[in-house]
Order: structure tokens, then sequence, then C-alpha cells
């Protein structure tokens, strides 16, 4: 753990190991954190507060450009960092070093741009002044699905607004985040100012973090149901809280849409990562003009995939993250197929018997799959899938298709494919989703705001809006008279 400045044991003295998911062989062992080391890290960048928030945004954000200059530097090696800890192949690996750089580059650029506001009175003698100023330490719980870029989409802006922070990551990827945690140190970030906790059990990490009145923010990215139950906390406390929740997205194919183009953009889109993102498409509605064309190719370009260990060439899919992720996807396959789906292609766990060879055999494979024919009674169409199924339903009404989209509690992400201005425009805007790509499998950059509705969360990432996030607002009245 790095505790003010400082590589640490645990206090208890215990480790826990970390497992490449491909091979299930053990990579490494770190410290297994409790709640006095929260506490430690939380009083670390407490005492690091003043000095940091009275430092120029210039000199922050130089810092941030060194981080983002070695980061950039260390593309490789920290690419085959997250392949062997994470399992996504090489490829995408280095895609996300990339994203996760950009972060610390844009909020660098941002950092010079925290200005306040001169604002008008309805009085004649009176001015009234803002300005923004670090809301203090900041309490970071982040996943393994992406374990560099959504470390440095909240620590790059912290940083850049002033203010310390304390970050667990998730059980599953502490080495990325270690990394991380080097890259900053050396690009200059002093002691104490960031402050990593890793930690098998997260819930006693989780709540010295909501119940200490030194922490001013928490934010969260995850599960809806650990986001929920982490922001109650917070809220007791009044700690602002930002949460990147869960997803269920709908993939929208309009009669008018070129089938090929969008399948395609499909089978790129909800393989990425094995499936394990928040934005993945959950639900892929195609008119029924389209249908024959658009699962046709899906179904091709699936079978293309291959599955294995992302360090191998040509490898487009890894495993999921462990047992648990396995047997859920299967779960939810095997519902939809009770209740009626057909599976052209995938369906069923991958092992070594099906390379002929015991290669998969240790690690958590599920073959790409397609369900057709998916219904409103099969689990796939309501919850999180998390893994590498793409389930279609084919619909006949144009006028009921957003109702259908909009038919979720969850609201991150949408796709809409059409040849329409008028109706990608209006999908746009009825949708209850927060990011939607028109025909783009790609929404998201470090410029642009990204977060979501309803059960998918509050507050926002990226863009300038992320700066925001780690800000108060303080007005002055001034006297003329
Ligand atoms: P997933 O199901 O994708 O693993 P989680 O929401 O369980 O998502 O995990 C996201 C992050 O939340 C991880 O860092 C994990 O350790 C942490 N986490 C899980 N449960 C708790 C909890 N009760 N308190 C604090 N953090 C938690």
């Amino acid at each position: 753990m790095f505790i003010d400045g400082a590589w640490t044991e645990a206090r208890s003295g215990r480790t826990f190991p970390v497992v490449n998911p491909a091979t299930g062989e053990e990579i490494g062992r770190v410290p297994d954190g409790g709640a006095d080391d929260a506490i430690d890290a939380i009083a670390a960048a407490d005492g690091a507060f003043p000095a940091w928030s009275s430092t120029t945004a210039h000199h922050r954000a130089d810092i941030l450009l060194e981080a983002w200059r070695l980061m950039s530097d260390r593309a490789d090696e920290l690419a085959e960092l997250m392949t062997s800890e994470q399992g996504k192949p090489l490829r995408a690996s280095r895609f996300e070093v990339g994203y996760g750089a950009d972060f610390i580059r844009w909020f660098a650029e941002e950092a010079r741009r925290l200005t306040g506001e001169w604002l008008p009175s309805a009085r004649a003698d009176q001015r009234f002044l803002t300005i923004r100023q670090p809301v203090g330490v900041v309490a970071m719980i982040t996943p393994w699905n992406y374990p560099m870029s959504m470390l440095t989409r909240k620590m790059a802006p912290a940083l850049a607004a002033g203010c310390t922070l304390v970050l667990k990551p998730a059980e599953a990827t502490p080495l990325c985040a270690r990394a991380i945690f080097d890259i900053f140190t050396e690009a200059g970030v002093p002691p104490g100012v960031i402050n990593l906790v890793t930690a098998q059990d997260p819930a006693p990490i989780g709540d010295a973090f909501t119940s200490d009145p030194r922490v001013r923010k928490l934010t969260f990215t995850g599960s809806t149901a650990v986001g929920r139950l982490l922001a109650a906390k917070a809220g007791q406390s009044l700690q602002r809280v930002s949460v990147e929740l869960g997803g269920h997205a709908p993939f929208i194919v309009y009669p008018d849409a070129d089938p090929l183009n969008a399948a395609k953009g499909a089978a790129a889109l909800k393989f990425l990562n094995a499936g394990q993102a928040c934005i993945s498409p959950n639900r892929l509605y195609v008119h029924r003009n389209a249908a024959d064309a658009f699962v046709d190719t899906l179904t091709k370009r699936v079978s293309g995939l291959v599955t294995g260990d992302g360090m191998e060439d040509g490898v487009g899919v890894g495993p999921l993250v462990d047992d648990a992720a396995v047997a859920k996807v299967a779960a939810q396959v095997d519902d939809a197929r009770d209740k009626g789906a057909e599976v052209p292609v995938g369906g069923h766990r991958l092992t070594g018997a099906d390379l002929g060879d015991d290669r998969l055999d240790r690690g958590f494979f599920y073959a790409p799959t397609v369900l057709t024919g998916v219904s409103e009674d099969m689990t796939v169409y309501r919850e999180e899938t998390f893994g590498p199924v793409a389930p279609v339903v084919i619909y006949d009404d144009v006028d009921e298709v957003i109702a259908l989209a909009n038919d979720t509690h969850y609201g991150l992400a949408a796709y809409v494919y059409t040849e329409s201005l008028k109706t990608a425009l209006s999908a746009f805007e009825a949708l209850d989703f927060a990011i939607v790509g028109i025909n783009d499998v790609n929404p998201t950059s470090a410029s642009v705001p990204f977060g979501g509705m309803k059960d998918s969360g509050l507050g926002r990432e990226g863009g300038h809006e992320g700066l925001d996030e780690y800000l108060e607002i303080k007005t002055a009245g001034i006297s003329l008279r």
C-alpha cells in the first residue's frame, strides 16, 4: 500500500494473492489492508491537503503532464501488466492505457482553467464574486474491468482541482493500481497527496471512508448494489458523492439502417473486454426488416472471434474475471434457452476440450454468444450480463422501440443505428440514457462527460464537468457602499 509517500505493509501483516484470470496462476501478493490502514491513509491525505491545495494550478498541471508523459512512455509494459492481471487482449490493454493517459492530459489542461465569475447584483452598490476551490480529501473506490483508466479518470481531476485522495482498487486488480501510483509519484506528486489501500475485504474500508468527517467526497465506480449502499452511507455523513454504476444498454437498429454496418458495430462493441463494460449493449432491438441480414452478419462475426489468453496473438476475447462471472453468464444463457431463445453461436463455457488442449482449463472463459428470440421474461433482458452475450430482440413498431429501450432501471449508454437525422436526434432526446452512440460504438472520450441517469449513477466524469465534481463553489457578496 502507499501511505504518506511510502510503500507499506498492512498493519495486520496479512497479504492476499493476485491471480491471472487466463491461467489461474498467482502473479503477485499485495497487503490486505483493514480499517486501521484506511484511517492512516485518510490522516495522511488530510495532513497533505493544506499544502497541496495551496499550490498553483499551473504547478499541478505540470506534474500531471509529466504523469501523462510517463504513462504514455510505459504503454507497452503497463499493457502487459494489465493483460496478465485483468485478462483483456493486449491490444485492448494498450488502448486502455492510452485512454487512461488521456484523462491525465485533459485534466492537466483543465486545471489552468479553474476560473471564477464576477456577477452583477440587483443592488447598485453590490457585486458578487465566485471562486472554485478543492472539496478536500476524496475517497475513491474503483473496479477491476478498466483497472487503470477508471483510476486516472478520478485521480487526475482530483489532483488538478487541488484535492488529496485515498484510493481502494478492486481486489482483482491491485497491481495495475500500484503501477498508476508509481507514475504519479515519479511525476512529482508530494507525499500524502495520493494514498493507496489494498484490501481483500472491501467493506471495512468503505465504512472507514464513509464515516470519517475528514473525507469530503466519495467517488465510486462499480455495481449498482454496492454504489447504492456506499452512497447511502456517504449521505449520512453528508459527503459529496459521485457513483458510476451498472448499465443495460439498448442498441436500436432502425429499419432504414444498414444492417451489415450495424451488425459489425454490435460485434465489435459487445465483445470488448469480454462484455465486461457498463456501456456494453445488453438488448439489441433489431427491426424485423433488418433482422435476417443483421443476425446473419453478427453470427458470422462472432463465430470468427478467437477466445483465449490475451497475451497470445490473434486473441480477440479474453477470460472473464472469475468463476462466479462465468457462472452468472451461464445461468442467464441457460435461462434464456429454457424460455425459448435460440443460440446460433456460443452458449457454453469454453474449456480445453474446445481447443483440443488444456490451455483454457484453468482460466475463466465463456464462448462469445448470440441469442435470438429474446423476450421480456428472460433474466438477460433485465439484468446486466457483464459477459460476452449479445441478446437480439426483433421488433415491428418503430413508434414503440424507444419505450421498450427505456423500460429499465438503468440509464447509462444507448446506441442507435439509422440513416435518418430526424430519427437519430429524436431518439437521442427521447432515450433516458446519458450517453448515446449514433451509428457509433465508442461514444466516450476524456474530453466529454461520462456518467449515468437513474440507477446508473450520479455525477459525471471527464469533460469540463469532471473537474466540477471535485470543486466547491464559493460566493462572495461585496458591498460598495
Ligand atoms: P463488481 O461486481 O463489478 O465486482 P463491485 O461493486 O462489487 O463490482 O466492486 C467495485 C468496487 O467496489 C471494488 O473496488 C470492490 O472492492 C468495492 N466494493 C465491493 N463491495 C464493497 C463494500 N461493501 N464497501 C466498499 N467497497 C466495496
